[in-house]
């Protein structure tokens, strides 16, 4: 078993590294001074402090989408959650991260932090709605939420 690439930093050098497909179980180690590197791309964010969307989210879960912008994202190396928006205007990607009782608060009932609800750029107005052929932006989540859904539990038929 292998995890997705990803960038880490090295905490000894600073070299940015670029960790390939490494098997599980072996940490990945700095090309230039050999120390270890962190075993995920989230170990070196910083709470609330936006990241470039040049970052391309190798490594991480989809786990709900709430807006085409905003979604609940989840490192697969370390298990944290992370709230995410994508401001196209400014280029950047603000990220939370989120405690367990906030991510299953998401997951179990549809209840999402305030952080960027007052962030235009990170949802969609009517007139995007109808262009992408949906009547609601709850409509929009029903759908995109089944494509990204495959982490949800079973939850059996109604
Ligand atoms: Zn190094
Ligand atoms: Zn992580």
């Amino acid at each position: 078993m292998t995890t997705s690439a990803f960038t880490a930093k090295c905490p000894k050098c600073g070299t940015r590294n670029r960790v390939g497909d490494h098997s599980t179980g072996q940490r990945p180690i700095c090309g230039r001074c050999k120390e270890p590197l962190p075993g995920c791309a989230c170990a070196e964010w910083d709470e609330d402090e936006p990241i470039p969307m040049a970052i391309d989210f190798a490594g991480f879960t989809t786990v709900r989408r709430r807006t085409p912008w905003i979604d609940l994202m989840r490192c697969d190396g370390c298990g944290a959650y992370w709230y995410v928006a994508a401001d196209t205007r400014v280029a950047d990607y603000n990220i939370r991260r989120l405690s367990e009782q906030e991510a299953s608060g998401i997951i179990d009932k549809n209840v999402w932090p305030t952080d960027f609800d007052g962030n235009p750029a990170v949802w969609p107005d009517a007139d995007w709605l109808r262009r992408e052929g949906y009547m609601t932006l709850e409509d929009w989540q029903t759908r995109s939420n089944v494509e990204t859904g495959q982490n949800k539990p079973s939850e059996g038929t109604r």
